[in-house]
């Protein structure tokens, strides 16, 4: 669309709509799973912002919509952490700085803060204070996996776009363009990317993934067993990949649903339909009541996880 990639057609042509008809905000929310392309939705909206031609903006034509495309138009501003680990208040001080300064030759200047969870509590409050009167040309978007990661503050008081996932129509489509060589992984890719295209690229680049898919299943079946050697066994290999933790959760959640499905006669719907045979023996030693129960511990495992709790204190809980 105008030449940039975006998997929300509708939705931008509407946002791009507002502008042609005055209805822009100040203060913009681009909320979704960064695999969506978020940040090339805000980078086409901001070259309609920036574009002269109120019409057909962006026009694509224009010396604006020309470096917008390349990256080096000086009026849209991409707001980043750098070497940092977080966008501080101190950079929000001198982005204030900054935005009291006209645009350089476009209608507006636009500032994408390209992720959101790196501001701070304190640069958001900057944020606010610069909000509180902003020029007429400024605007700002914040691009954001979860916006309820900002203030309350913030979240009242800027539009929020939310880019939900895709059909698997869509990422179908995208796969197949784009990698045409992994006709056979397809149905797999498709489901386990769950409407996040970007997911798909995430899969397709990392040459270990299906090996640790594979290993990550013979590993289930601790998890399913009451055998202590097999929890150690299965801390073990936790303790081997523990980069790749989140990955190893990630494919049981799926294992253990797909043992579910199974077990209720709707086995046809199984993201991991080439891993039937070992699901299927997994799911001939369990109940539903029990596969359940093992699904919701892993999810709990998932969130201690992501609350730091070391791999493998996770994976000792979860199997024993
Ligand atoms: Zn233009």
């Amino acid at each position: 669309m105008y030449g940039y990639e975006t998997f929300h057609e509708e939705l931008m042509r509407n946002l791009i709509d507002s502008v042609h008809h005055g209805q822009s905000s100040h203060a913009y929310i681009f909320e979704g799973s960064m695999g969506l392309n978020t940040l090339g939705a805000a980078r086409l909206f901001a070259a309609a912002l920036a574009c002269p031609n109120n019409e057909i903006a962006p026009c694509g034509a224009c010396p604006s919509c020309i470096e917008a495309k390349a990256n080096t138009n000086p009026d849209i501003v991409y707001v980043n952490s750098g070497a940092k680990k977080s966008i501080g208040a101190e950079q929000m001080r001198s982005l204030e700085t900054d935005v009291a300064i006209k645009p350089f030759a476009a209608k507006r200047k636009i500032y994408i803060i390209e992720d959101g969870t790196q501001l701070t509590e304190a640069a958001q409050n900057v944020l606010l204070k610069t909000f509180e009167e902003p020029p007429e040309y400024a605007v700002f978007i914040i691009v954001i996996e979860n916006a309820a990661q900002l203030l309350e503050t913030v979240l009242s008081r800027f539009t929020l776009v939310h880019f939900p996932p895709v059909t698997d129509e869509t990422v179908e489509k995208y796969i197949t363009e784009k990698y045409p060589e992994e006709s056979e992984r397809l149905p797999f890719l498709v489901r386990y990317s769950a409407g996040i295209p970007g997911e798909a690229d995430r899969i397709i680049s990392d040459p270990d993934f299906d090996a640790l898919r594979a290993r990550s299943l013979e590993k289930m079946s601790a998890l399913t067993s009451s055998d202590r050697t097999a929890a150690f066994d299965a801390r073990a290999f936790v303790e081997e990949y523990k980069d790749r933790f989140s990955d190893i959760l990630a494919f049981w959640v799926s294992f253990a649903r797909d043992m579910l499905l199974i077990q209720t006669g709707s086995g046809e719907n199984i993201i991991n339909a080439d891993k039937r045979d070992a699901l299927r023996s997994l799911a001939s030693k369990t109940d539903p009541a029990q596969t359940v129960k093992l699904f919701e511990r892993i999810l709990k495992a998932h969130k201690m996880n992501l609350r730091f709790v070391s791999p493998k204190a996770v994976v000792m809980w979860l199997a024993l």
